[in-house]
């Protein structure tokens, strides 16, 4: 191997800079020319790939977002743009990639990779901690830290006027965000996509809340709970609890931002570096991911249709016992 390049996908998680900058040196270090793509899969196929050295990721490990820029492209989807794609890296001599992203970008790292023989290392890049093989993927821990961050302040304003707040979480179909933040922010209660939880259960948790003087609750529900996000929720439980006014608060996009924790960074760091020694090695189709406190790696195969529920069981038995 002696040219690689490397792309971001899908959705921005914090932490993909640490990861690009481990990509780009562990590279260089052992003497391979290094390229990145800008705007993931769509920057292959516009040949949108320059030259990286060491310096140009400089300054990068503490900045959210991706300097290499991500995007979701359709074209990447059809045989006409994958063989355009294909025909950009050979232009360039690359015969390898890393990339970083969430389930669809392995979907099309999966094809592309046996359609044209390119050796593609996967990482790990979603804040949604939607994948199997890594205990956490790239994000996860910075974008639950965003929303402790935002349900304390919640919590002060909560507590100050006897208010139930329902505060909306990302994480699509994965409820991992969610349990975290719940367990990490002290919630009343937690609505997940993995769980069923009745109105009728919560309602009479927020009672006993109420009747046990609570001043205030927080519910964190998740964006993909069956029932509806947390404007629906509300609204249902208003009809039938009056106890506090009742407030809604949906977090969007904030988070997806921000400088990444600690943790992101190291993550980032080892997975990047790892993705370089797996090429190395002479092996394809992986993904790298963190398991235990060990980078162990699985097939992007398995990591895309293994993927179940992830959420602690402790951490769910919690979510009853200490919000008593
Ligand atoms: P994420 O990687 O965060 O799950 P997306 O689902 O948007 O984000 O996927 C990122 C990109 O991966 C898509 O915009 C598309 O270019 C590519 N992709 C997704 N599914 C496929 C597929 N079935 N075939 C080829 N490319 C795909």
């Amino acid at each position: 191997i002696k040219n690689i390049a490397v792309l971001t996908s899908g959705g921005d998680a914090p932490g993909m800079n640490a990861c690009i900058r481990a990509v780009v040196r562990t590279g260089i270090y052992n003497g391979i020319n290094m390229f990145g793509v800008l705007q993931g899969y769509q920057g292959l196929i516009n040949n949108n790939i320059s030259h990286m050295d060491a310096r140009s990721v400089s300054n990068i490990i503490h900045l959210g977002g991706t300097v290499l820029k991500t995007a979701r492209c359709l074209e990447f989807k059809t045989d006409e743009g994958m063989e355009l794609a294909y025909k950009n890296l050979q232009a360039h001599d690359i015969d390898a990639l890393v990339v970083i992203g969430g389930d669809g970008t392995f979907t099309g790292a999966k094809r592309f990779g046996e359609k044209f023989g390119i050796r593609i290392i996967g990482v790990p890049g979603t804040i949604d901690n939607d994948l199997y093989g890594s205990d956490f993927t790239l994000g996860y821990d910075t974008a639950i830290n965003t929303v402790i961050e935002a349900v304390d302040k919640i919590r002060d304003t909560a507590d100050s006027h006897d208010r139930l707040f329902f505060i909306e979480v990302m994480g699509r179909d994965s409820g991992c965000i969610a349990l975290r933040s719940a367990i990490s922010c002290g919630a009343e209660a937690v609505l997940l996509p993995e769980k069923e939880t009745s109105l009728n259960e919560l309602i009479t948790k927020l009672e006993t809340g109420a009747s046990t003087k609570k001043s205030s609750s927080i519910v964190i529900v998740s964006e993909g709970h069956k029932d509806g996000g947390a404007y629906e929720v509300a609204k249902k439980v208003k009809e039938r609890f009056n106890h506090y006014d009742t407030k809604v608060t949906i977090l969007g996009h904030l988070q997806r931002g921000g400088s990444p924790s600690s943790f992101d960074r190291i993550l980032g760091s080892r997975l990047g570096f790892a993705a370089i020694n797996e090429l190395l090695k002479g092996n394809t189709m992986l993904m790298v991911g963190l398991r235990g406190n060990d980078v162990k790696t699985t097939s992007i195969e398995e990591a895309l249709t293994k993927h179940t529920f992830k959420l602690e069981s402790d951490l769910l038995e919690m979510t009853k016992v200490l919000s008593i």
